[in-house]
């Protein structure tokens, strides 16, 4: 109602939709990977191998790594099939119905929402879809695909190289900042079973999108210092490190505006690099939605939206819902408990307050560290809670934006100010045997968490430049 009590309607236009194939078919009820026509911006492109070899000129393939051939679909494609099978629903046979949706990609679903016609100018299906990057790279993606892969690759090298030396570099003493992760999570990333299962028989590695991105990089870190001074890994290499490009681009445009263009080239790249390392065979749907990113950066102005953030908070969504049985309240009751506890959490005093956490004592020797802090004795302290987020000794970090690490010593305050006393670390140039520990430089600075925005988790083309993790 308005001011004057009068019946309003208010539409909400959507102008995002960050969604996986999951999501796809619960909100557009579209079948995504299972469908004949498994895109659904994409009107030509099929998995049906006997119509591709039937029809080249016409159809498109999983595996093209140029979409110039592939016919994109508009939102009233969409609403077209939606109407055909709603059509066909009347009027012809269960199964013939079924048929259609299998071809079509799309299910009958009368209460979804592309069949209410009243909302159709405002909730354009493709125009807003975002396929979500996390989901088609880091769970069970294109990532660990490549991962597996090149496991498997290894364990046919002759001489094979031993399961054991990728998990004993895996167990290594690594740094990592505790947001991301924790030591003992990256050496059970590297364990004898997962590992072998991907070298019997190259199947997908398994691990979660969160150990994926621990993962990558210090697997690459092994193919490089430890595997490729042996052994010609060939194309298969150019391939996963093209997914490496791929990576840090995606992270790049969570950051700032990028050329849509070069995430274009590095997209065909990765999957022209694939489909000559393992075969057209081998590509999965995931990759091929990767290759409208460009496209969706290109739309939202250099920049890139994905599920990440939901995605790390899905343990917190798990722990509302074990309380609360599954009767058809459940999403209501469960995502009402999830906002009330987040909504407590944000009002309590110190939710967002930066301070240092126990124990926190004077030190005199710190006096005149920083010209700001003038004579006040600052306060010092092995953690801190700056902006939601605990920083502790024995982290690493990378400032945002810029190219080297840190190994935190001790977390300092005085007056508003918070800092931390860091340790700049070097780069290891070789690795003769595993090593255990990385290199330092001999300077202890001071660095000021104001600076610290966001922690650096990606590959850098330039190897010398893999960041957060040190052997
Ligand atoms: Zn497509």
């Amino acid at each position: 109602m308005d001011a004057d009590g009068a019946c309003l309607m208010l539409h909400l236009g959507l102008s995002n939709l960050v969604s996986d194939a999951d999501a796809w078919r619960a909100i557009l009820a579209v079948k995504g990977a299972s469908g004949k026509l498994c895109c659904p911006v994409c009107l030509n492109l099929t998995t049906d191998k006997a119509k591709l070899a039937a029809h080249p000129a016409e159809l498109c393939g999983l595996h093209e790594s140029d979409l110039a051939n592939a016919v994109r679909a508009s939102d009233e494609d969409l609403w077209y099939k939606v109407d055909t099978i709603a059509e066909a629903a009347r009027t012809e046979s269960k199964a013939r119905v079924r048929k259609l949706q299998t071809v079509l990609g799309v299910n009958h679903c009368p209460e979804g929402i592309l069949a209410d016609a009243e909302l159709r100018p405002h909730f354009l299906p493709i125009s807003i879809l975002t396929m979500d990057s996390m989901h088609n790279m880091c769970s069970h993606g294109c990532g660990q695909q490549e991962m597996g892969l090149m496991l498997h690759r290894l364990s046919r090298l002759a001489p094979p190289v031993p399961h054991d030396h990728v998990e004993t570099f895996f167990a290594a003493d690594w740094r990592v900042a505790s947001t991301i992760g924790t030591p003992s999570c990256v050496a059970g990333i590297g364990s004898q079973t997962r590992v072998d299962s991907s070298c019997r028989n190259g199947s997908s590695f398994t691990t979660s999108a969160s150990e994926f991105l621990l993962a990558y990089p210090v697997f690459h870190y092994f193919l490089v210092r430890v595997v490729t001074p042996r052994y010609d890994l060939g194309k298969p290499f150019e391939s996963f490190e093209a997914l490496g490009v791929v990576l840090h681009s995606m992270n790049s445009a969570k950051r700032e505006p990028i050329d849509a263009d070069v995430v274009d080239a590095e997209c065909s790249t990765s999957m022209s690099s694939f489909v000559e390392s393992h075969g057209k065979n081998r590509v999965k749907p995931k990759r091929h939605y990767q290759m409208h990113i460009p496209a969706q950066i290109r739309r939202d102005r250099g920049r890139l939206w994905d599920a990440f953030a939901g995605e790390r908070k899905n343990k917190a969504v798990l722990a509302m819902a074990e309380n609360i049985r599954n009767t058809k309240t459940f999403e209501r009751s469960v995502l009402q408990t999830l906002i009330a506890s987040t909504f407590q959490k944000l009002c309590q005093d110190d939710a967002l307050s930066q301070k240092l956490l126990k124990p926190a004592r004077p030190a005199e020797c710190l006096v005149g560290l920083l010209p700001e802090w003038g004579s006040v004795v600052p306060t010092i302290s092995n953690a801190a809670h700056i902006s939601g987020r605990k920083i502790c000794i024995g982290e690493l970090v990378v400032p945002n934006g810029e190219r080297d690490a840190f190994l935190i010593h001790a977390c300092v305050s005085a007056h508003s100010w918070f800092g931390v006393i860091a340790e700049r670390c070097a780069f290891v140039e070789s690795v003769s045997r595993f090593a255990k520990r990385f290199k330092r430089c001999n300077r202890i600075s001071i660095v000021r968490l104001q600076g610290f925005v966001a922690v650096d988790i990606w590959y850098y083309p330039d190897v010398s430049q893999i960041v957060t993790l040190w052997p």
